[in-house]
């Protein structure tokens, strides 16, 4: 055991009634975020999964961050987890929110091996990770325009994002995109591609959380998505990133 679980156990108990999100937190949700923690902590040499190794921090950063989006997601939803890396958010949202079916995708096979491995472990029948680059999927009849919601943490900036997110959206599904402090930035710069993609602003809000140590401000961008993606997109990704919409 590499860290003391009554601790935790209280500490997560604590911090999602704090942030509003006790009702999603049952007895097994907790043990299941025990064993997640112990093994992305065993794994994260292996894998370099995450810079944040303190129980206490993971908790807020990592299940609270992820929590607050599991809390706005349709009832239902197929979600696809653009850049999941070591699981965030489609770890904490599958294991809060059985009624979803969520894919991660990331072009890293490594940390994918890892994320169907934790979820594995977790008895999450609900997640399933793709090894493979978000813009092969969106031209790929199997994935493109097939989600209710596609969301991103940490992957890019927002114009290059909504080439890699909006093509694997449904017509009437949305784009959430969980943002660092450039958020507002980002977004003005990518106003015409998020047009040109077949999406709408719909929504920018902070995700405002804290715990008895610190605070923390996560802007999200709610994203439309109102007509279908043109056929020419998403583009290789070095034309995505050379030349952003
Ligand atoms: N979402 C996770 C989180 O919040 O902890 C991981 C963030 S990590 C900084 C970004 C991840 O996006 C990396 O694992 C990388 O491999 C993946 N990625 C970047 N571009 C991608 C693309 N075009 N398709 C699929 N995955 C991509």
């Amino acid at each position: 055991m590499r860290f003391d679980e009554s601790q935790f156990t209280s500490r997560i108990n604590a911090v999602f009634k704090q942030n509003g999100f006790s009702s999603m937190l049952k007895r097994e949700s907790v043990e299941k975020f025990i064993l997640l923690t112990e093994l992305m902590l065993e794994e994260n040499e292996k894998y370099n999964l995450t810079a944040i190794t303190e129980p206490n921090k993971i908790i807020l950063n990592h299940y609270a961050d992820c929590a607050a989006l599991a809390a706005i997601l349709p009832k239902g939803a197929r979600i696809a987890d653009v850049g999941c890396g070591a699981g965030f958010p489609s770890l904490p949202i599958a294991l809060l929110r059985p009624d979803l079916t969520v894919i991660g995708i990331d072009s890293t096979a490594k940390r994918v091996a890892y994320v169907n491995e934790a979820a594995k472990r977790l008895g999450l029948l609900n997640l399933t990770a793709i090894a493979g680059r978000a813009e092969d999927l969106g031209i790929d009849p199997k994935y493109r325009e097939s989600f209710d919601v596609a969301v991103a943490r940490a992957v890019a900036a927002m114009r290059v994002l909504s080439e890699l997110c909006l093509p694997l959206v449904k017509v009437g599904g949305k784009f959430i995109a969980m943002k660092g402090k450039n958020a507002q930035f980002e977004l003005s710069e990518a106003k015409r591609a998020i047009a040109t993609l077949g999406g709408k602003i719909s929504a920018t809000d902070d995700i405002r959380l804290s715990d008895p140590d610190e605070e923390l401000i996560h802007p999200l961008i709610i994203i439309d998505k109102k007509i279908k993606t043109p056929s020419a997109y998403p583009r290789p990704f070095a034309k995505i990133s050379k030349k952003p919409l």
